[in-house]
């Protein structure tokens, strides 16, 4: 504080805190990433590893829920196993604001192909997402990408980076299509044309194919506090 500043003369106190408390689901994947993500962007991150972590009601314990990437069909068995898969299909219908990215947009899609016999996902999103569509793990690749429903423009691209990654199939009429991946460049491997759907937004509802909590850049997880603010 600069001594020319009035408030080093007379100090205010320390104001409540203002930040948004936002659960990572951490039972699995890339928690302490997104953590931090979300603390640079404003937010305040706290564990979610049990149903009890969850509150009843949007705003109880937590204002929006990240679900990270990871395996969803370990995901999906723990979640079922510990009783939390009804809970945030819950919370989630009384408009809780999530992002999931990679396993975690697998689990937020209301239908998934190519799932493991069993795997359930928690639903909400009107999109239909495939696992694995990028192909295997060394079908990962990093791409930049545009999103201008994001404020996203080419000047400055996001560096997005795929690790065996779903994609969004098709998207119900709610559902904004927020990013796609150039045409020809996801078909290198197995996965098709390029001009896939990675990025998309339904409401309070957020899902990236990729992993934007690695390599620095905080802009997605900025617009995921933005939701979680003008929600609460
Ligand atoms: N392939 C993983 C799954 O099906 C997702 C990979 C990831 O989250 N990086 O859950």
């Amino acid at each position: 504080m600069d001594a020319l500043s009035p408030r080093a003369l007379f100090p205010a106190p320390a104001p409540a805190d203002s930040r948004p408390t936002i659960g990572v689901l951490a039972l699995q994947g890339d928690v302490r990433e997104h953590s931090l993500a979300l603390r640079a962007a404003g937010a305040r991150p706290v564990a979610v590893r049990r149903a009890a972590d969850l509150g009843e009601r949007p705003g109880d314990r937590l204002d929006g829920i990240v679900l990270p990437g990871g395996e969803s069909t370990t995901m999906s068995t723990l979640l079922t196993g510990f009783g939390m898969l009804e809970p945030l299909r819950a919370l989630l219908d009384a408009g809780l604001p999530a992002y999931g990215s990679c396993a975690g947009m697998i689990l937020l899609a209301d239908r998934a192909l190519d799932l493991e016999e069993g795997q359930q996902t928690i639903g909400g999103m009107d999109v239909t997402v495939r696992r694995n569509a990028f192909g295997r793990q060394v079908d990962s690749y990093e791409e930049d990408l545009v999103a201008p429903g994001l404020g996203i423009g080419p000047q400055r691209p996001f560096h997005a980076v795929f690790i065996r990654a779903p994609w969004v199939e098709s998207v119900g009429p709610g559902v904004e299509a927020l990013a796609t991946t150039r045409a020809g460049r996801a078909g290198q491997g197995p996965g098709g044309p390029g001009g896939r759907i990675v990025a998309v937004r339904q409401g309070f509802l957020l899902a990236t194919s990729f992993h934007p909590e690695v390599g620095g850049d905080h802009r997605l997880h900025e617009a995921f506090v933005a939701t979680v603010r003008q929600r609460g």
